[in-house]
């Protein structure tokens, strides 16, 4: 049996929700039957973006915010890999935020794991993007003055095709989810409730046990007639915060092509000669040739 752990020395702090996304994400892995070589784990800088050290695939860990850079390029090289991002809320909804809105533009097929915790654990816990206004976690001097961004409703509005939450602690739900959203033709969106034991005093594991409910509402795109109606749904279920918080499958919609299908659309070999399969380099010398492709594009 492949195993999708790594043997690296995991250095979160004890009970932080990382260790549930985790797992989670490796069981989905094995769940599928992955193929390791064929799996690409991305992440920017943070607690969370640890995690391609410690999923058994090929990683990388990029600069900060940049995660979804990284794995665009590698997913448009190499439409053939499974790409995945791991990155927490301070990255990919603050220096990184320009990015995660883009993505949904394109559409691109590729997951992203947002670790979401409310603070910056990494640099000794500071407000993130996502920490409500008016809470003063433990390590702030005073009350948090910035409105929080909601994930969902941001995602569902860029154009994400896939938008969920899940549990950190609830391993085998986020497992689920997570599974749907790898074997999903376009970009999703799990937004991981993540408590940060060391930093976030306030959204604890009782706290958010105490609220937490699952969506039973089927929010999958049927048909084109009913795209609107879905996502206004969706949307109004992303604002309920406070004594109940959903969590499931917000949104699907298998209608809209993916990037790699829209550039197929103007260079019909792209998916069996992708870029990866170009050779680029012969006796030091450069092979590219770009005029078929000019040809294609009509420029
Ligand atoms: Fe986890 Fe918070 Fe510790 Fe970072 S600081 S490892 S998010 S508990």
């Amino acid at each position: 049996m492949v195993n999708y752990k790594t043997t690296e020395f995991i250095d979160w702090c004890p009970s932080c929700g990382d260790f549930g996304i985790l797992s989670s994400e490796t069981m989905a892995l094995a769940d599928l039957g992955i193929d390791r070589s064929k799996t690409v784990v991305v992440s920017g800088i943070g607690c969370s973006s640890k995690t391609p050290h410690y999923i058994n695939v090929n990683g990388v860990h990029t600069l900060h915010g940049r995660g979804i850079t990284y794995a665009s390029g590698i997913k448009l090289a190499n439409p053939d890999l499974k790409v995945i991002v791991n990155s927490g809320d301070g990255d990919l909804l603050g220096i990184g935020v320009g990015h995660l809105v883009s993505a949904g533009r394109r559409n691109l097929d590729i997951t992203i794991i947002l670790h979401n915790n409310g603070v910056y654990g990494l640099t000794k816990g500071q407000a993130s993007p996502t920490l409500h206004r008016g809470l003063q976690t433990k390590s702030l001097p005073t009350k948090n003055i910035n409105d929080s961004l909601d994930p969902l409703a941001l995602a569902l509005t860029a154009g994400y095709t896939f938008v969920a939450r899940a549990y950190a602690y609830d391993a085998m739900f986020t497992k689920e989810i997570i599974k749907k959203a790898i074997m999903h033709n376009g970009t999703a969106l799990v937004d991981v409730l993540q408590p940060c034991p060391t930093y976030n005093n306030i959204n604890t594991k009782e706290w958010y046990e105490k609220r937490i409910y699952k969506l039973e509402e089927d929010y999958k795109v049927g048909s084109a007639e009913e795209a609107n109606e879905k996502m206004t749904k969706a949307l109004i279920k992303s604002f309920e915060w406070g004594d109940k918080i959903p969590i499931g499958i917000f949104y699907e919609n298998n209608l809209i092509p993916s990037y790699g299908e829209r550039i197929a659309e103007h260079i019909p070999a792209y998916f069996t000669d992708p870029p990866s399969k170009q050779i680029i380099e012969q006796n030091r010398r450069s092979t590219t040739d770009i005029s078929k492709l000019l040809k294609n594009l009509n420029v």
